[in-house]
């Protein structure tokens, strides 16, 4: 059932959550917690107060915080002045900054006092000016509670669901990062074809969120889908898997989203500490890379609590394939289509359908495709053809439509005319006792083309070599075991969970 009432301009959402609920906590952070009645009439008066700075209806408004209630009521309050948000990952490198920063010509953005130095040497090199809102200051400078606090007028409150309200860089794990057009009624329509419906999420739910805020995953469901559905959410800083262990074993929340290494992690630190339960959580749900079958299975195991795997993408606003908590759910599927979504799986270059069984790259059309990319036609037409995204994934789907991502075309290694996808060895190389966490890596070689070298993280610093060789060869054919194995402190990843893979590269050159 589509939740249709979901699908509503960001005010709407706030008024009827203000009318039906209004001491109910919205959010809540380690700093401070927001009814909904405070969130309504705070995101009312930060939007006329931005407007009333100089913010425009189509300006773009750069988020650069930490997860936070700031961050939620500055998104919201964003939306409310009609601003588009441009959110900017708090971990991010100086030279990111200012490319998110000129690339969407913003023209505000929201920080911490800690950061205003770094904004302020960055917005000299923007030619244009660039106003600065702090979380708090002790100067004279403009802050969310100042915003909050002056009287400022009614805010803007634009109804117009359908125009450009995001920019959402993509992870960036190949090249420079894009930033993808987005609207409000895209990333509602996946809270009302999908975690309402599906998932179950209702108000009812006390959802424990590690997921970083700026990325398309943590936007749409911790910020946007919480607040259409009026649950009550836990913003963690940071994941941290003994305060997640720690905070779920509470028995306070209902619903846990992460990434599979937040699940990878959380069972290791649960298995060393001799931890069983997650308290009243009735589901954990992973998106953003593969979760592997091994690591689902051990974890339902150990923990009795489903874990529940979805494929999302920022291109389409998040979820494409989900699976559902009744019914069937083959481990290392990500599930079936969201419905109202058509998908096909073609070959990358013919674009021919493909019998069922076979591996292509899967193509999407639906309500939650993006507008394109900003600034980027030439990117926008490559990726958006006849209404279809290309998604640059593999897939396969079995005789009843479960849909299983292989890999990504740009990730294939080819050895010898051989298609190998390095999650086919991970997942076999992490089974290992003595591997903590690994990636594979495809590498340039004089005569086979390509070959995978393995990157591990040794599980207490110990590793041997031949052992896990051994095992490789136990499971995989020979083409695919690993040319060369490196022992690394970690395998670099994004927020949301895609490893790396040319961090790994560089940083073998260099020793
Ligand atoms: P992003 O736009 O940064 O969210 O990245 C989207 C990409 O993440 C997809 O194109 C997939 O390659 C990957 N991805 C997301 N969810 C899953 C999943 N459940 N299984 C496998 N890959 C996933």
């Amino acid at each position: 059932m589509l939740h249709t009432d979901i699908i509503a301009p960001i005010s709407s959402l706030l008024e009827r959550h203000r009318t039906e609920r209004p001491d109910k906590v919205a959010y809540w952070d380690s700093a401070r917690s927001v009814t909904y009645a405070q969130l309504a009439e705070r995101t009312a008066s930060i939007a006329a107060g931005l407007a009333a700075i100089g913010l425009s209806e189509g300006d773009r408004l750069a988020i650069y915080l930490p997860n936070s209630v700031d961050w939620i009521e500055t998104c919201l309050a964003g939306l409310r002045a009609g601003a588009v948000i441009v959110p900017i990952s708090y971990d991010a490198a100086e030279g990111e900054i200012a490319y998110r920063l000129a690339d969407a010509d913003c023209r505000t953005v929201v920080t911490t006092p800690a950061r205003q130095a770094l904004v302020g040497k960055l917005a000299t090199g923007l030619g244009h000016p660039l106003a600065m809102v702090l979380t708090a200051a002790d100067s004279a400078a403009t802050t969310l509670d100042s915003l909050a606090t002056g009287a400022s007028g009614a805010p803007r409150d634009p109804t117009d669901i359908d125009r450009t309200s995001f920019i959402i860089y993509t992870s960036g794990t190949t090249g420079r990062a894009k930033g993808v057009l987005l609207s409000v009624r895209g990333m509602l329509w996946i809270t009302a074809a999908c975690w309402a419906p599906i998932l179950g999420l209702n108000e009812a739910d006390v959802v424990l969120s590690p997921l970083p805020l700026f990325h398309s995953y943590g936007l749409n469901l911790s910020v946007l889908s919480v607040l259409a559905v009026g649950a009550s959410e836990h913003i963690m800083e940071k994941f941290s898997p003994q305060q997640a262990l720690e905070l779920l074993q509470t028995g306070n929340y209902s619903v846990f989203p992460g990434v599979p290494t937040m699940f990878h992690y959380l069972l290791q630190r649960a298995q060393e500490s001799g931890i069983e339960r997650l308290g009243k959580t009735r589901m954990c749900f992973s998106a953003g890379a593969i979760l592997p079958a091994t690591l689902n299975r051990a974890f339902e195991q150990r923990f009795g609590t489903p874990l529940i795997d979805g494929y999302g993408i920022t291109e389409t606003s998040t979820m494409v394939t989900v699976n559902w908590m009744s019914g069937a759910r083959p481990m290392g599927s990500c599930g079936l289509p969201v419905p109202g979504l058509a998908v096909r799986i073609v070959d990358p270059v013919t674009l021919v359908d493909l019998p069922i069984g076979s591996e292509g790259e899967l193509i999407v059309r639906g309500p939650n495709l993006m507008q394109g990319y900003h600034n980027k036609p030439a990117e926008t037409a490559a990726a958006l053809r006849h209404g279809w995204y290309h998604t640059g994934d593999l897939a396969k789907s079995d005789p009843n439509g479960y849909l299983t991502i292989t890999g990504r075309i740009k990730e294939l290694i080819i050895r010898g005319g051989q298609n190998i996808a390095p999650a086919e060895i991970e997942e076999v190389v992490i089974l290992h006792p003595q591997v903590l966490d690994c990636a594979i890596v495809g590498v340039p070689h004089a005569t086979l083309g390509e070959v995978p070298y393995l990157f591990v993280v040794a599980q207490g610093g110990e590793l041997d070599v031949d052992s896990l060789l051994t095992h490789c060869r136990g499971s995989l054919s020979s083409y695919k075991i690993p040319e060369a194995t490196h022992i690394v402190a970690e395998i670099p990843r994004t927020g949301s969970g895609k490893i790396m893979r040319f961090k790994l590269v560089e940083a073998m050159k260099q020793t």
